[in-house]
This record gives structure tokens, C-alpha cells and sequence, in this order.
């Protein structure tokens, strides 16, 4: 059954201070973070909601550093969600934080309260790349907060950024390569969006930052994409959200399609020959991602010589094909 969660937004929330790409407001389209009655209230409402009510969703809390924040608060913020996990209505919590931000006295709080996953917002184990965007630790005390929490019994989720001061496509796969080695399965990626009001958009503005452009962060975000499938890693996310504020980078509303149509047309052509007949059969829902957008993968096949026809077969499952 598919995972889910009822995303709670805690914007900037024991951030120690702003990351220089960062602005949760504008990311994450809330203004303001709940307060622990509002999170009781919304937690109460979602009972009513039967697609919520599978045994697999987690209460999640995003956009901040959730264990920075002072301990009393973080403590209510806990007491108001997991009375809902101790009831069975929902299967447990998900917390983000920095990891700077663990220690063991911090994990043994979150167990008590029914936090099962803990997300990193690692975005590089690249000690420039982390240098150059202000994040005030460095891939040792990240590494050392990713075994920590594994070791602990939590489930361990990390988020990478690529595009980042000082990143380069070496070092993102090297970054996910130092992922797949900490055991750690769930992943997201982000690709920096410049986002108007932040320190990177003056960069920008000012001709120190040069953000990637919608091409180099696909085929950067597919090389990661392969990676960490054939290492069984669960990829969350790919891509921000709709952001009206960002004023560069290599955003596009469907970037994830994109990704993964460019990942589809590479295996493709790596189990196929040139100028020889081909049918692709894939899931119907998987049709527009093994055309492209804009039909793009139909036009790469045909003006580089693969005779390939894609086939709606709802036999087939979605990111699977058979090729004939
Ligand atoms: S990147 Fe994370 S730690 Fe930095 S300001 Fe944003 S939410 Fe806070």
C-alpha cells in the first residue's frame, strides 16, 4: 500500500539561521507555523479522511530544524501528534532537521514520542560545497549524525541539493555515493532554484553564483536517479515545488517527468540496436514519461536512429517496459 503523509509546516522553525539558498515561507507556501493546538485540531480532522486511514501514514514535520527548536515546544509539537500514532490511527512521525542538530539525548525525546524517520538536510557531504553555502558543519558531523540515527533504530532519510556553490556533477554522485554506503533508503533530491530575498539571489544578481541550467540539472538529476534505483533507494522527490518566487535555475513544473523520461530513453537505447524495429510496451500511465515531454524521447530515437514505437499495455507495470 502507498505511503503517505499529512504534511505539517514548521517554516524556519530552530534554524539557526538562514541557509543561504533557503526561504521556507516562499518553498513551502506557508507563512506562519502552526502552533501545537493547531496540529491537535488538523490531526483530529484527518481522521475523517479514509485515504489517510491505510496503516502507512506518517505525521510529518517540514520546513524547519525540528530538533533545534526550543526543547518545551518541540516536546508539545510531539505530545500533540503521537497520541495519534499510540492509537493506531496513524502509523507514526516523520521529522526534518540538520545534522548538526542530533545527539543522543535528542533521539531518545523522539522515540519516546513515536518518531520513527528522521530526514537530513545534508544537501552535500562536499566539505567546499558545504563551506560555500553557509552550513555550518562539515561532512565528518554529517556522517557521524547519519550513523548515529541508524544505529539509534530510526529509519534515516537524506536530502541533497545539486547546484550548489562550488557543486559539481562529480561531486553530487559522489555525495549519493556516500548515501547508498551509509545504508540509508529514502532519498530527495533538489535541484537550487534562485529564490528571490535569499543570499544566493544577490550572489546571483551580482554575478558570484551561476545556477544550473534545465539541461545540466536533468541529466545530473537522472545519473543520481539510476544510481540510487540500482542501490534500492527510494527517491521521495525530485524537484521543488511551483515557487512564483524563484528567479533562476532549472525549475519546470513537471522536472521529475523529465528526469525520469531521460533515465527511460538511456536504458532504452543501451538494450536496443540502431535501424532495427522495436515495440516498447509500457504502463498507460507511464506513456507520457517514455515519450517525453513534447514528445522529445520520440524525436531523440528517430533522428539518432532507433525505429522504436511505445505501446499502452496496462499488463505492464508503471516504470517497468518489455521491449519486443
Ligand atoms: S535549509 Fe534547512 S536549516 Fe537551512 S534555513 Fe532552510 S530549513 Fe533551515
Amino acid at each position: 500500500m502507498k505511503h503517505s503523509n499529512i504534511s505539517i509546516f514548521i517554516p524556519h522553525l530552530g534554524c539557526p539561521y538562514n541557509c543561504i539558498f533557503c526561504d521556507q515561507y516562499k518553498i513551502t507556501g506557508s507563512d506562519c507555523a502552526v502552533t501545537p493546538s493547531d496540529v491537535y485540531s488538523l490531526l483530529d480532522s484527518c481522521k475523517k479522511d479514509k485515504k489517510l486511514l491505510n496503516g502507512k501514514t506518517q505525521i510529518a514535520f517540514f520546513g524547519g530544524s525540528f530538533t533545534a527548536i526550543d526543547k518545551n515546544l518541540m516536546i508539545d509539537y510531539l505530545k500533540a501528534a503521537s497520541g495519534f500514532v499510540s492509537d493506531c490511527t496513524f502509523d507514526s512521525i516523520r521529522i526534518s532537521t540538520r545534522p548538526d542538530c542530533i545527539n543522543e539525548e535528542i533521539l531518545d525525546t523522539l522515540r519516546r514520542y513515536n518518531v520513527k524517520t528522521i530526514e537530513l538536510g545534508i544537501q552535500s557531504f562536499d566539505d567546499q560545497v558545504l563551506t560555500a553555502s553557509g552550513r555550518g558543519y562539515s561532512s565528518e558531523t554529517a556522517i557521524d549524525s547519519c550513523n548515529l540515527i541508524s544505529q539509534s533504530g530510526f529509519e534515516l532519510g537524506i536530502q541533497m541539493m545539486c547546484g550548489l556553490p562550488c557543486d559539481t556533477q562529480q561531486k553530487d554522485l559522489e555525495t549519493a555515493q556516500t548515501i547508498i554506503d551509509l545504508s540509508c533508503r529514502q532519498v530527495r533530491i533538489y535541484p537550487v532554484i534562485v529564490i528571490k530575498g535569499t543570499k544566493l539571489c544577490q550572489m546571483y544578481e551580482n554575478g558570484l553564483y551561476t545556477p544550473l541550467d534545465l539541461d545540466q540539472a536533468v541529466d545530473t538529476c537522472a545519473k543520481l536517479y539510476t544510481l540510487f534505483c540500482q542501490n534500492d533507494v527510494t527517491i521521495l522527490k525530485i524537484g521543488l515545488h511551483s515557487s512564483s518566487d524563484g528567479v533562476a535555475g532549472p525549475f519546470h513544473p513537471a522536472f521529475g517527468e523529465l528526469v525520469r523520461s531521460k533515465v527511460f530513453y538511456e536504458s532504452v537505447i543501451k538494450e536496443t540496436s540502431k535501424y532495427k524495429h522495436y515495440n516498447i510496451r509500457v504502463a498507460p500511465s507511464f506513456i507520457s514519461v517514455a515519450i517525453g515531454n513534447s514528445k522529445i524521447n520520440l524525436r531523440k530515437f528517430k533522428d539518432n536512429g532507433y525505429d522504436i514505437d511505445i505501446i499502452s499495455d496496462p499488463n505492464i507495470d508503471r516504470e517497468k517496459y518489455i521491449i519486443e
